[in-house]
């Protein structure tokens, strides 16, 4: 890019906004992985809705492909540059724009910039005595706006539904700079088409999400959180329907394990910890109860849910956290389940979801096709089992070297996406398409599906200049 080109876009944020070095730049071009690592003439740091749309309008004129960021946790090298791109791409981050504007208690909405720390809306919501839902591992880090572009999902979906389900409003900047303002607080609008649903999980290829109206919930009295030891799949999903039927919605989380995931997490925990159930057992599940009336309300829920699963010989053993110090133990060695198999060796990883009643005869012949593919490899499975949803991860064999594992993943690839075609599965549960799972898209997709898809970006982005080369 010339350097007077540069410099028109330097002139919208101003210097002090505007990244330039390669040094600084790295930390935008390349994802948290370190699974992609692309090259951009520059980045932008925009401080108002008004810099973002004169950005897109100056990317218009000059036909320059922009890629909006945010916290950059995404998984899939959605928020970076293309792995083999041109380097003549600008990144937009959004981490400036990120004020709390508004919480309204009685509407049960908050208005946020995109660039909001997703912690920072809990807390917002918390303090005005509301629950923000959305939970994921990087809530620390990720920003709203990405969230939203990803529909992101995390472990309250069960009961809360995913992203898309939490955003009331929208305020966007479209390709051609215009601005929409769609940060509407209305629960019901029957005016035409659903545009927010357009950009949620657009992942910024139609434009950038700059505000947001989100949802607020009551917030729970009391919550009960217990690890449940099982033999099966199987008996799993027969303790997910049980624990529905009796809770219903306060039924907040139901978190499904291999044993061998539990085994990793507790091998290379940072601090020493146990299994929460003695004995050798082939699943675990982790099930939370919320009460929105109390703590002993909570509690007098698991138990009886517990005991009678017991009764009925579903579950083998259970352990109930006693106090609010435990119940947070049991949830780290959840959050801790994907970094735990770093330390491990080269791992093929797979965020997948087939309706849940399909998830024990999913699990069985994906264990079978993996074990005939690479003997010994060791799948580490583990999600959000109330949504179907699987993190399939595969750890190499104990004594590979990862390179020689990374040649089969083709051909796991492969496999497990038969299987979810078989399934009427996604390949993309919570994660999103991104530059990662772009080509699968295009082989698993509807093909009318992807027809009107492509016919909505070239309405919105003739000149294809949001982000590139993702999803599409
Ligand atoms: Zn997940």
């Amino acid at each position: 890019m010339d350097e007077i080109l540069k410099n028109r876009f330097a002139a919208i944020v101003g210097d002090k906004n505007t990244i330039t070095k390669d040094v600084s730049l790295s930390a935008f071009t390349q994802d948290m992985r370190g699974r992609y690592t692309g090259s951009a003439a520059l980045a932008l740091q925009p401080g108002n809705v008004d810099e973002v749309a004169a950005i897109m309008r100056l990317a218009q004129e000059t036909g320059t492909p922009i890629i909006p960021q945010g916290g950059n946790t995404g998984l899939v090298g959605g928020g970076v540059p293309l792995q083999d791109g041109t380097g003549q791409e600008i990144i937009l981050s959004l981490r400036r724009m990120n004020r709390i504007l508004d919480v309204d208690p009685d509407t049960n909405t908050m208005t946020v910039e995109a660039g909001a720390v997703l912690q920072n809306l809990q807390d917002a919501a918390d303090g005005a005595d509301r629950l923000f839902p959305l939970s994921l591992g990087s809530q620390g880090s990720c920003q709203i706006g990405g969230n939203i572009s990803s529909n992101a999902g995390g472990t309250a979906v069960l009961a809360y539904g995913n992203t898309r389900d939490l955003v009331m409003g929208l305020e966007a900047v479209l390709p051609n700079g215009d601005v929409w303002n769609g940060l509407s607080r209305l629960r019901k609008d029957n005016t035409g088409y659903d545009l927010k649903n357009l950009i949620i999980g657009a992942e910024g290829t139609l434009g950038v999400v700059t505000k947001a109206v989100v949802k607020l919930f009551p917030k729970p009295r009391g919550r009960a959180v217990a690890f449940v030891a099982l033999g099966s799949p199987q008996k799993a999903l027969a303790l997910l329907n049980m624990a529905k039927g009796r809770l219903g919605n306060d039924l907040t989380a139901f978190e499904f394990m291999a044993s061998i995931a539990m085994e990793f997490t507790i091998r290379h925990a940072a601090t020493p910890t146990r299994a929460p159930i003695d004995g050798d057992h082939a699943w675990y599940v982790l099930v939370e109860v919320s009460s929105g009336k109390s703590e002993e309300d909570a509690h007098a829920d698991m138990q009886t849910l517990l005991e009678q699963a017991l009764e009925d010989e579903i579950i083998d053993d259970a352990t109930l956290a006693g106090s609010i110090a435990q119940q947070n133990a049991f949830w780290q060695l959840r959050e801790d389940m994907s970094h735990a198999q770093r330390p491990e060796g080269a791992s093929i990883k797979h965020d997948i979801s087939v309706p849940v009643g399909a998830l024990p005869n999913f699990i069985k012949e994906a264990d079978a096709a993996v074990a005939e593919i690479v003997p010994g490899a060791r799948v580490v499975n583990f999600g959000h089992m109330g949504d179907g949803n699987l993190h399939y991860n595969i750890s190499q064999p104990i004594g590979w070297n990862g390179e020689t594992f990374f040649e089969y993943e083709p051909d796991i690839n492969d496999a497990i996406y038969a299987l979810i075609k078989k399934y009427d599965g996604s390949i993309s549960a919570e994660h999103g398409i991104g530059q990662m799972k772009r080509d699968r898209l295009a082989a698993h997709k509807d093909p009318v599906a992807l027809n009107m898809m492509r016919a909505i970006k070239a309405a919105l982005d003739p000149k294809g200049i949001m982000n590139p080369g993702k999803v599409l």
